[in-house]
């Protein structure tokens, strides 16, 4: 079986496996897990933040965000098919008692004067712009690198409106590797960054979430509340540093083999590629096979590739780790199957 469903199926490495096994271990409640402790100050240096914070995952990363930049009755700015907005099950109007904010977007950018529209003036009607995110990679926008003029922009404006930014940079990685640039250009125009270990760069659990060190002071104590505080946390940190020190460079891999599928992909008759390939996720549209994505899956599954439905006409495929150059070849002969 050939999974391309998502670049969070890839399993720990030989080495991550054996980060664990001698992982230095202590009670991270208390501050006293060495492992945990290098990996937040390593993140929080490759980011270029005063302080980073270990969570669980990108969910609690992203909400922890929302939580400790606002305050219940808050309005947040932020992309129509953002995954905050779109795949974390209403939390931030569940937990963090916000409302939302959408605005449409090109590639997943919001525009900076729909953005700059959207902040709400002083007025005793209006609820208090608490929060702008913004999404890099672009997941439902098939992993596109949000331009950095584009965060650029955002990011002087919400200053200018004494408005927080929050990247939800859960593949910013794959951005940086994408576009060329170090990822700390992308950094600069954000108070916060939530980035996945567990994606791209293959560890087994967790997130990293970055800012200055009082905002990440006030997130410490929303994972606690959350039940986000972990103990022994070095056993899964460990393996974690390996996956940021280590992992980084390979991300061009998945591009290149996200390219691949995608020109395969685009000889097919029935077949439409819909994004543009910045970096490792494929959008295919299948209404042509006139089949449903649902179908078009299981299908899929049956030659032995599996891919996810995304939206109503299309299914997405995202190369990661553990798919070499052979299986691109493997699954394009098994995808030509499928649509025969
Ligand atoms: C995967 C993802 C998340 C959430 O990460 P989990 O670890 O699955 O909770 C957040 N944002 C984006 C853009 C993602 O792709």
């Amino acid at each position: 079986m050939i999974d391309l469903r998502s670049d969070t199926v890839t399993k720990p490495t030989e080495e991550m496996r054996m980060a664990a096994y001698k992982a230095e271990v202590g009670d991270d409640v208390y501050g006293e897990d060495p492992s945990v402790n290098e990996l937040e100050a390593t993140a929080a240096e490759i980011l270029g933040k005063e302080e980073a914070l270990f969570v669980t995952s990108g969910t609690q990363g992203n909400q922890i965000a929302v939580l400790t930049h606002c305050r219940p009755g808050n309005e947040i700015i932020l992309e129509s098919e953002s995954h905050i907005f779109y795949y974390e099950s209403g939390a931030v109007s569940a937990l963090a008692g916000v409302q939302t904010r959408t605005l449409p977007g090109n590639r997943g950018a919001m525009s900076a004067e729909d953005v700059l529209h959207s902040i709400r003036p002083e007025d005793q009607h209006y609820p208090e712009t608490g929060l702008i995110c913004i999404e890099n990679t672009h997941n439902r926008a098939g992993g596109a690198v949000i331009p950095l003029e584009n965060m650029k922009q955002i990011y002087e404006i919400a200053k200018s409106h004494h408005v927080p930014v929050h990247t939800d940079g859960a593949r910013l990685f794959n951005a940086a590797e994408g576009s060329g640039l170090p990822i700390t250009h992308f950094t600069q125009y954000t108070d916060t960054v939530q980035i996945c270990l567990s994606k791209g760069l293959g560890a087994p659990a967790g997130s990293i979430l970055a800012g200055n060190s009082e905002t990440i002071s006030a997130a410490r104590k929303w994972r606690k509340r959350l039940g986000g505080g972990l103990r022994q946390a070095g056993i899964i940190a460990a393996p974690g540093l390996v996956a940021l020190t280590r992992m980084r460079n390979r991300l061009a891999e998945d591009h290149i083999h996200a390219k691949q599928l995608a020109e395969g992909i685009r000889e097919m008759k029935g077949l439409r590629v819909v994004n543009e390939i910045d970096t490792n996720i494929v959008v295919v549209d299948v209404s042509e096979t006139s089949l449903t994505p649902a179908e078009f899956v299981d299908k899929l599954k049956t030659e032995g590739v599996l891919a996810v439905g995304f939206g109503r006409n299309a299914v997405r495929f995202t190369t990661h780790y553990d798919v070499a150059s052979n299986d691109i070849e493997r699954a394009l002969r098994k995808i030509q199957a499928a649509v025969k």
